[in-house]
């Protein structure tokens, strides 16, 4: 871990999900990761965010590692498994809670759905409506009660309230965004409207865990695909809430199929394993997603 005194190490990490076999995309990722690990004497982490316990899997957990040593990555043992770090979550969430800032939400799909159609209802970066707040309103007994009762729930983040707490926050990037964005850049996290924090079982989501992570990890670079870049306006703003330190980003270019589309976990053609199976190795891996074959050296 960080030393009190002098520069804390350079420290990144790759973080896949386990619910399907890698791609070349992931592999651009992992490798990109490294080199620039590498290139400064850093730290490589992997993790595996696993919250999703209905989709991930421990035999593609298997496959995944597999892979990576198939590639040549040097990263550091043990792996963390955000399944076995729940209670780290909880902490977070219950913090946020004390500050008055998470609401339950009872609206199911197709109620939000319904209550959004009308076409200047604002959309969030993905595309997704945002989330009308009317629950917001409901007394406090009784969104205990509705709690209590079994029903489906989502613990929800007090957009506004968040951001009057923290003011205009700033990252910086040395990537780029999917429009060339790059260097000291304002946090939007407004455009994501009240996210989903928790849900009913599952105590944390992937907005809290990441940032919790990183934080915890001490990861000081987060390099991964720029189709997360906007997510990292609400990462910001939650570390500034949970008053964790920022990490700098770097949001790499999407690896894409013959036709330009993005690469899917279902694509055999593109799947890691099975271009290794068929006789590629970590230097094809490399030409193939357009990265050196020569490793770089520590610059000092
Ligand atoms: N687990 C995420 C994914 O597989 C990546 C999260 C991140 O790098 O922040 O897309």
């Amino acid at each position: 871990m960080d030393g009190d005194n002098g520069p804390r190490m350079r420290t990144f990490r790759f973080a896949p999900s386990p619910n399907g076999p890698l791609h070349l995309g992931h592999a651009y990722s992992a490798l990109l990761n490294a080199d620039l690990a590498a290139s400064c004497g850093g730290r490589l982490l992997v993790r595996m965010e696993d919250i999703d316990q209905e989709r991930c899997q421990p035999a593609y957990e298997a496959a995944i590692l597999a892979d990576l040593d198939r590639l040549g990555l040097a990263y550091e043992r043990p792996v963390r498994r955000q399944s076995e770090h729940f209670d780290d979550y909880r902490a977070a969430l219950a913090r946020l809670e004390s500050m008055g800032l998470v609401y339950p939400a009872f609206l199911t799909r197709a109620e939000i759905r319904a209550r959004t159609t009308k076409l200047d209802w604002p959309r969030d970066p993905d595309g997704a409506p945002l989330y009308p707040s009317d629950d917001r309103a409901l007394p406090r007994a009784e969104a205990v009660a509705r709690m209590a009762s079994g029903v489906p729930y989502a613990l929800r983040l007090r957009m506004d309230e968040a951001i009057s707490r923290t003011g205009t926050l700033h990252f910086e990037e040395t990537g780029a965004g999917p429009d060339g964005e790059s260097g000291h850049l304002t946090a939007e996290p407004e455009r994501w409207g009240d996210v989903i924090l928790a849900r009913k079982d599952t105590p944390t989501s992937y907005h809290l865990s990441v940032v919790v992570d990183d934080a915890l990890q001490g990861v000081t670079d987060v390099v991964r695909g720029s189709d997360l870049f906007e997510a990292t306006s609400v990462h910001r703003l939650l570390q500034a809430l949970l008053g964790l330190d920022a990490p700098r980003y770097h949001h790499h270019r999407l690896i894409r199929d013959a036709e330009g589309r993005k690469l899917s976990k279902s694509d055999g053609d593109t799947g890691l394993s099975a271009l290794m199976a068929a006789g590629a190795g970590p230097d094809e891996i490399r030409h193939r997603v357009g990265l050196p074959t020569v490793q770089p050296t520590p610059s000092t």
